[in-house]
């Protein structure tokens, strides 16, 4: 029997038999009492599931598939790898074609004072290794106490053991008995959710500052290896920073000897209208974590782009103590290098950066006329293809919805229902959309119809 002629009702079975999947209500799942879909095909912005439903994918898969489904260039260049070699590891000094030429065009793509690029295989694994780099740095510089990493409150960077610590959201922490020690969090600079709502968008950018400089005093710079952040808030509620943000930032972790990585796992390759959000936002990091969007997901494949200062560390330290001991098997893969390659030429050609800047300010302000008015629609707002719209109770003094009322998850299946994808962002009822970023501006529209009829039929209700 081959996969094609399996009936849909033999999957369904098997799937809620043997299949744990991630983020999944387990029980309701196994018990059939929600939904499942069978996903078996794509192109462009759309995918195809198997009862015949065409749905335009609003959120790009897990917003990785940058450059949109079906892209045969990619797949050519996976099956010709796959074909000439499908594997040998990257230990001890060995590569391949492939790898070696993504690690050249990704360093040619990221800031310029970027050194080598290490890749794995997801954004938590390479956020592990980034931190692993952070400590090894300082036990070299004889720091053997500066261990700490700074995140911030509702960042996302994975759900491994460092990485779920690191991630701000109560779901990754309770019961899985993180975070770990070493890892401390700090205010969330989303300016539409502040504390004090007469706080001007300065005045709030200082204050996320001064507690910044707060926490470092009262831990102590001398324990504080690392300040983690995603350029624009991700799956926290896809919140852009407010004005200044970084700039208030940067120079605190400076002054104290503490290291910057951004994390590009979404923002990485044109999300935000720039090849990178380090550079849309004049940031100046130590490492950048990347992933997603440097296959488009065609190929599980993440990279840690390392900055000339951590790197002569690194040389030092293997100096002095032999190689690194760091890697996977999987690490700089053929197959997800070849589709890396492939996938870079392609958000060159198709211009894609400058497309997720033209099509998602269009997205925004279509968004913005259709419902900003609206008295239960609190903020729009986006950057490039990085959108949301977040629902309040009341817009006049900012109360929010009862969470027991799912909000958010319930626009979320009315627009299913009409046929495109979105995502209800964690811990708030925000309506997330973050498209390929080969959306054209008649498919924006759609999203915004679709969006605006299910919010007023929700909302009124609710
Ligand atoms: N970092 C950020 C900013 C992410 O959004 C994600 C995933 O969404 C990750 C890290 C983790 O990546 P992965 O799910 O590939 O482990």
């Amino acid at each position: 029997m081959t996969l094609e002629t399996l009936p849909n009702d033999v999957l369904d079975r098997w799937d809620r038999e043997a299949f744990m999947h991630p983020s999944t209500h387990l029980a309701q799942h196994a018990r059939g009492e929600s939904a499942s879909r069978i996903v078996s095909g794509g192109e462009g912005v759309y995918i195809q599931d198997r009862d015949g439903n065409r749905l335009l994918d609003a959120f790009a898969g897990l917003y990785c598939v940058n450059v949109g489904y079906g892209r045969q260039e990619i797949v050519e260049a996976i099956a010709d790898q796959a074909r000439e070699l499908a594997y040998y590891h990257a230990y001890a000094g060995h590569g391949t074609e492939a790898s070696i030429t993504l690690a050249k065009m990704v360093l040619d793509r990221a800031p310029d004072h970027m050194s080598k690029v290490y890749f794995g295989l997801s954004g938590s694994d390479a956020n592990e290794t980034n931190i692993k780099l952070v400590w090894y740095y300082n036990n070299i510089l004889g720091r053997p106490r500066k261990k700490k990493i700074i995140s911030r409150w509702r960042g996302y960077h994975g759900s491994g053991l460092m990485t779920g610590s690191l991630t701000g959201l109560q779901l990754f922490h309770a019961k899985f008995d993180l975070p770990l020690k070493n890892v401390i969090h700090t205010q969330m600079p989303y300016y539409y959710r502040r504390a004090d709502t007469a706080m001007d968008e300065a005045a709030f950018v200082a204050d996320c500052a001064a507690k910044l400089e707060a926490l470092i005093e009262q831990e102590g710079a001398d324990t504080i290896a690392a300040f983690i952040g995603e350029p624009a808030l991700g799956t926290g509620g896809l919140v852009p920073p407010p004005a200044g943000y970084w700039d208030a930032i940067q120079p605190i972790l400076e002054k104290h000897d503490i290291l910057l990585i951004a994390d590009e796992v979404v923002t990485g390759f044109g999300r935000l209208g720039s090849m990178f959000g380090s550079t849309h936002y004049a940031m100046r990091p130590d490492l950048i974590t990347i992933a997603k969007g440097l296959t488009s997901a065609y190929a599980p494949l993440s990279g840690s782009i390392i900055s000339e200062r951590v790197w002569q560390v690194l040389e030092q330290g293997t100096d002095e103590n032999g190689p690194i001991g760091h890697g996977w098997t999987y690490s700089a893969h053929p197959i997800g290098a070849a589709a890396g390659i492939a996938n870079l030429k392609l958000v060159d050609e198709m211009s894609l950066p400058a497309n997720a800047a033209t099509t998602g300010s269009y997205l925004k302000e279509t968004l913005q006329d259709a419902i900003g008015d609206h008295p239960h629609v609190g903020e729009v707002r986006g950057e490039g293809l990085l959108c949301a719209v977040e629902l309040v109770e009341d817009r006049a003094n900012r109360s929010f919805f009862d969470p027991a009322k799912k909000v958010g998850m319930a626009v979320v299946a009315k627009m299913l229902e009409q046929g495109v994808i979105a995502r209800a962002m964690p811990e708030g009822d925000i309506i997330g959309l973050a498209p390929p970023l080969c959306l054209s501006k008649g498919e924006a529209d759609q999203i915004v119809e679709v969006l605006r009829r299910s919010v007023l039929d929700v909302v009124d209700t609710a």
